[in-house]
């Protein structure tokens, strides 16, 4: 027998593997953090594709019908660990609050839509029958975020299996343990219902190069991303069909004619769902000079603090980071409750305080930065045209959210199409734009650099022309 040295590189790959696998079990610690294998997770991500190639081979095959069964089984088995999920979301990655999670897991669950949003067009006339059908394109590798780890599993999973395709995960590696947990739940569910085993799959040691073996391996037609700026620049240099879903930085305008005590509270709820994580949430405001004092005020009854002087720059001691001359978030506190950051920087608060506001200038690193934490900067403008001007800066052309309080329907129009985003929200708190006791659906997956928008079923499908030719035409 010859053996060449891939053959060699593969057989040293698997003992340091087996070595890997030994290892972990001798040590309690890391067998508690390990994850099995099964229902969907692999060794490698050759053995997860191949895995999820077989299950695509199956889906295309059954009918739609069980496709919808699937569908029902992994909204149900959602539903009934849906605490458990938001819990070990926390518990895992550090970031967000139980309650939000399991709101956000929720939404996933109730509001993806599913199969019935697959409707085919029919043109029919003296020549014959036309259909343009929504088909599967194969077998997607998707990568998720640590900040809605469950949610996004779920509403990625729906989105996908409706629409025929199956998927191989690379969680974030910070969120594995609850992304991974989700996947085999989902799997478990689709199974039960009739479908293929391995419609969901992923490796068991996700990391950054796993993920970049996803989104290269030869077995993977397309890709869905969601996280933040490296991941997408990545995954669009790979060559092959790419939805991704980037940063945000939405910014809230106010005019003077909006109603501030419901402005100020929808703020606080939007800027504080689960501490800021969320890339739709609300990152810096921009308010007429004219009603500043009320909206902060009205802020300050409803959950919020403000910061000034000294106690102000504590806090941004404590929460930017400088390297090369730009401003990061300190990644200790992305994510934390307003007391945990505000107890950080030496200062005492009511337990039920839920955001920072502080006053900055418009270019402040807070405006320009996505912090990702329950810390909103205020500008104050002289009117709603600057207003507007500085949003459309701060916003940065992500094309992502941005949320307006006025009851002036031309400068609600004036800001829509200057600001050009996807999820646009007047008059509420951000997360009425993913749905949230608000109307639509649900999308936890914005895909603003690659053109998709709110992605759904009909994203991750290919249009398919099937043409019946009128049998009786005269030759
Ligand atoms: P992240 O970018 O750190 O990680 C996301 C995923 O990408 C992870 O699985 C990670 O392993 C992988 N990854 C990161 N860099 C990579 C690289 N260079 N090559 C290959 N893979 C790489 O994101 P996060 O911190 O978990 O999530 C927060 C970010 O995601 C924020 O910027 C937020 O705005 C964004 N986000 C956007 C959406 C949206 O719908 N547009 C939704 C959620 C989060």
């Amino acid at each position: 027998m010859q053996v060449n040295e891939t053959d060699i590189k593969k057989m040293v790959e698997q003992v340091l593997q087996q070595l890997g696998q030994s290892q972990v079990a001798s040590n309690p610690v890391a067998a508690q953090e390990s994850i099995s294998l099964g229902d969907g997770v692999f060794a490698t991500v050759d053995e997860a594709a191949a895995a999820a190639r077989l299950a695509w081979e199956k889906l295309r095959k059954l009918p739609l019908s069980t496709r919808r069964q699937m569908i029902d089984s992994m909204r149900e088995i959602s539903r009934k660990y849906v605490n458990e999920l938001a819990q070990l979301a926390v518990e895992e990655t550090k970031l967000g609050r139980v309650e939000d999670k399991i709101a956000k897991i929720l939404l996933a669950t109730n509001k993806t839509p599913g199969v019935e949003e697959l409707v085919s067009t029919a043109y029919s006339g003296d020549d014959g029958l036309t259909l343009v059908e929504y088909a599967p394109i194969g077998v997607f590798g998707s990568i998720t975020p640590s900040t809605n780890p469950a949610a996004t599993v779920i509403n990625n999973s729906i989105s996908l299996i409706a629409a025929g395709n199956t998927v191989v995960y690379n969680p974030h590696p910070s969120a594995k343990q609850v992304s991974i947990k989700t996947l085999k739940l989902l799997n478990q569910a689709i199974v039960a219902a009739g479908g293929p085993e391995n419609c969901l799959t992923s490796v068991a040691a996700p990391n950054l190069e796993t993920s970049a073996q996803v989104m290269n391996h030869p077995n993977i037609n397309a890709l869905v991303v969601t996280g933040g700026g490296p991941v997408v620049k990545a995954a669009m240099s790979v060559g092959k069909k790419v939805i991704a879903a980037g940063p945000g930085n939405p910014p809230v305008v106010v005019d003077e004619t909006a109603i501030i005590s419901q402005a100020a509270t929808d703020i606080v709820k939007g800027a504080s769902f689960d501490n800021n994580v969320l890339c739709t949430a609300e990152k810096e405001v921009f308010v007429v000079d004219k009603v500043a004092n009320a909206l902060k005020s009205e802020m300050v009854k409803n959950g919020a603090i403000e910061l000034k002087g000294f106690q102000f720059e504590k806090l941004l001691e404590k929460v930017l980071v400088t390297k090369n001359d730009k401003f990061y978030p300190n990644r200790d506190f992305i994510g934390k409750d307003a007391n945990v950051i505000l107890q950080a920087a030496g200062i005492q608060a009511s337990p039920e305080v839920r955001l920072i506001i502080a006053e900055t200038s418009k270019d402040h690193p807070l405006v320009m930065t996505e912090m990702l934490m329950p810390i909103l900067p205020i500008v104050r403008v002289p009117d709603v045209d600057k207003a507007i001007e500085l949003a459309v800066i701060a916003e940065k052309g992500n094309r992502h959210t941005a949320i307006m309080h006025s009851q002036n329907i031309t400068n609600l129009t004036k800001m829509a199409q200057e600001i050009q985003v996807t999820i646009f929200v007047k008059n509420g708190p951000s997360v009425a734009g993913l749905g949230f006791e608000s109307e639509g659906f649900t999308t936890l997956t914005i895909a603003g650099p690659t053109g998709e928008g709110l992605t759904s079923a009909k994203t991750f499908t290919r249009q398919r022309r099937c043409v019946l030719v009128d049998g009786l035409r005269i030759i």
